[in-house]
């Protein structure tokens, strides 16, 4: 089960021979280089760039991948009828490296990075087509998240049949160490635990550290400007109104109101039991933080519903803050 832990690595020779192999052939662009999906972009993006209005208006280089996307229609029909060529899709030996790393136990993928070159500008009727390859598979490596092999596939995109630029595309398929810490129990007469899923952890950085250290002893603490007297929430290392740097804390009084909420039903989380209300709860003192609801059934909870701080172990060393909804 697992990676294989012998220093020889049978697994990786195999996965080394798919260098080189082709990911991905023949692909088309569905449309051609043009105006307004580079307007669109640029207005999603927030880019005013002179270079990609106007007349002569080139396509940002980072809109590279973007003219090798099927959408969600995919690359089916409208290529073969545009182009006369077949659809393109993943290489079997594409397929057959993720059913190698999957059968050795590396089910889990998690992108990690990516690479662009671009070696000409694309303009408006510029024609794409790409095709890629499996460039290259790392040794086993431990990470974090666990332990399996980074494949890197490099797309080679075409303008008109000359190369325009590479996206090399990095992912880590791997074996998770969450899995094997917590191993799916497959017995079936033994009863299963209330709860064997940790609840997930704050983030703890210098700029919240010191909420988390007033939760700790059941004090929730708001930043205040010591420039302007502007509470904050949640912690910043700056105030938003004066762009002062100092500050201080005031308690909060518990008092609060719910400002809106969301009911969780879906998607299922092993740490939580459904249905359960998450409020933006509007503070006494004026700032709002997010929080879970308690104490009235999620289907009560209501906008304007007064709420009082309750701070909640949630496990032996988790103390979080939430808001019941009876002690108003
Ligand atoms: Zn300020």
């Amino acid at each position: 089960m697992g990676v294989p832990p012998e220093p020889d690595d049978d697994l990786y020779v195999r996965l080394k021979a798919f260098e080189g192999r082709p990911a991905v052939t023949g692909g088309t662009g569905k449309d051609p280089v043009n105006g307004p999906m580079i307007r669109h972009w640029c207005e999603a993006i927030g880019d005013e760039n002179p270079a990609y209005q106007g007349p002569d208006a080139i396509a940002p280089p980072t809109m590279l991948q973007a003219w090798t996307m099927g959408g969600l229609s995919g690359h089916g029909h409208g290529n073969r009828r545009s182009h006369g060529h077949g659809r393109p899709g993943r290489s079997s030996a594409y397929d057959a490296l993720f059913a190698l790393l999957d059968e050795a136990g590396c089910t889990s993928v998690v992108a990690t990075d990516c690479e662009q070159e671009y070696l000409r500008p694309l303009r408006p009727g510029d024609r794409i087509t790409f095709d890629a390859v499996i460039e290259s598979v790392s040794p086993r490596k431990t990470t974090k998240l666990g332990t399996g092999y980074f494949v890197t596939t490099r797309m080679d995109v075409r303008a008109d049949g000359e190369l325009a630029g590479t996206h090399r595309f990095r992912i880590l398929k791997y074996a998770s160490a969450e899995g094997r810490r917590t191993p799916v129990r497959a017995h079936s007469h033994t009863r299963p635990q209330p709860h064997p899923h940790p609840h997930p952890r704050p983030v703890i950085n210098r700029d919240n550290a010191g909420f988390w250290a007033g939760v700790a002893e059941r004090k929730l603490l708001i930043q205040r400007c010591t420039h302007c007297a502007t509470l904050r929430f949640p912690w910043l290392p700056g105030c938003n109104h004066c762009g002062g740097d100092g500050w201080d804390t005031v308690e909060a009084t518990g008092h609060g109101t719910v400002f809106s909420y969301v009911v969780m039903h879906h998607p299922p989380f092993p740490a939580f039991d459904p249905p359960y209300a998450v409020g933006l709860i509007e503070l006494a003192e004026g700032v709002r933080m997010v929080a879970g609801v308690v104490g009235v059934p999620p289907e009560k909870v209501r906008v304007g519903m007064p709420v009082r701080l309750e701070f909640r172990t949630v496990e032996e060393d988790l103390v979080l803050p939430v808001f019941d909804g009876r002690q108003a």
